[in-house]
């Protein structure tokens, strides 16, 4: 290399850095060779060069988005058995993959016992809205009750609802597990009405609708939630029993065990 070149390299690294293009500048030697070789022309080669930097920006933005959302395992649609669940309208869990729920800004209901794939679902479709550039955030309720109470003692509650209201995509797992105090439910009925209408929501939960009353504590506030999280919103029912119990079952049946 003549120190011409030198000059040119090191005053373009210079520069690439300067205007953030980390990937034209870790790739453009490497393909400017190629290219030379190819016979191909300039424009070619800088259009090469700025979809190798588009497409690392959007992978990087991706997994960003996907640690953002928190999901507490990576589950895929791939992975989930239709045939074991019946019950579950296939057809419109594809098209719910599509997102277009989120942009109608309507809300996704899973109600079904334990272990009947509920998380593993709402966070399949998650993942879906993650990868199409949607900002995510799961939550297992129990756990955002306590974040929102400690919120409120803190004194950072606004900054808390601030940052869910910038939310495509909220997923509240688990409604129902715990009782939560009227303090909580209240919080929480907060954020399902800030939402309304604006954020998309998916909850999963193992309580039928006349049961909701338990877990938030009065009929009034239990109207309430059900009135904004029904309004425009998908059910998904998850008959049956656990997926595991059931393959546990299956596994042993040939032993000569009638569990
Ligand atoms: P729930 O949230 O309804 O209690 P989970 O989604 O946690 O149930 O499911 C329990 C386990 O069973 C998880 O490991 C999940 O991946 C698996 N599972 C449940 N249903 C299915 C299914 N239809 N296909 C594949 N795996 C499933
Ligand atoms: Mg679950």
């Amino acid at each position: 290399m003549n120190s011409k070149e030198t000059k040119t390299t090191v005053l373009l690294q210079h520069h690439l850095k300067a205007l953030k293009l980390p990937t034209i500048l870790s790739e453009c030697e490497k393909v400017a060779a190629r290219c030379a070789r190819e016979d191909r022309d300039h424009l070619s080669f800088l259009l090469e060069l700025s979809e190798l930097e588009l497409l690392e920006r959007e992978r990087k933005a991706a997994e960003r988005r996907l640690k953002a959302a928190r999901f507490q395992m990576l589950k895929s649609l791939d992975s989930f058995d239709f045939r074991a669940r019946p019950s579950v309208n296939k057809p419109m869990v594809l098209e719910l993959v599509r997102c277009e729920y989120i942009e109608k800004r309507q809300n996704v209901l899973m109600i079904g016992n334990p272990g009947t794939g509920k998380t593993h679902l709402a966070t399949a479709l998650g993942m879906e809205a993650c990868a199409r550039g949607k900002r995510v955030r799961f939550w297992r309720v129990t756990e955002l009750v306590t974040m929102l109470m400690e919120a409120r003692e803190d004194r950072h509650l606004m900054r808390l609802r601030a940052q869910l209201a910038r939310l495509e995509l909220l997923i509240l797992d688990e409604l129902g597990y715990v009782p939560t105090s009227k303090v909580g439910a209240e919080l929480l009925f907060d954020i399902i009405s800030s939402a309304y209408e604006r954020t998309s929501v998916i909850v999963t939960t193992n309580l039928p609708f006349e049961q909701w009353t338990e877990v938030l504590g009065s009929e009034r506030l239990t109207g309430a939630v059900l009135d904004r999280l029904t309004h425009r919103c998908h059910i998904i029912e998850m008959k049956g029993e656990s997926y595991r119990l059931k393959q546990a079952k299956r596994r042993r049946a040939p032993l000569g065990g009638h569990l």
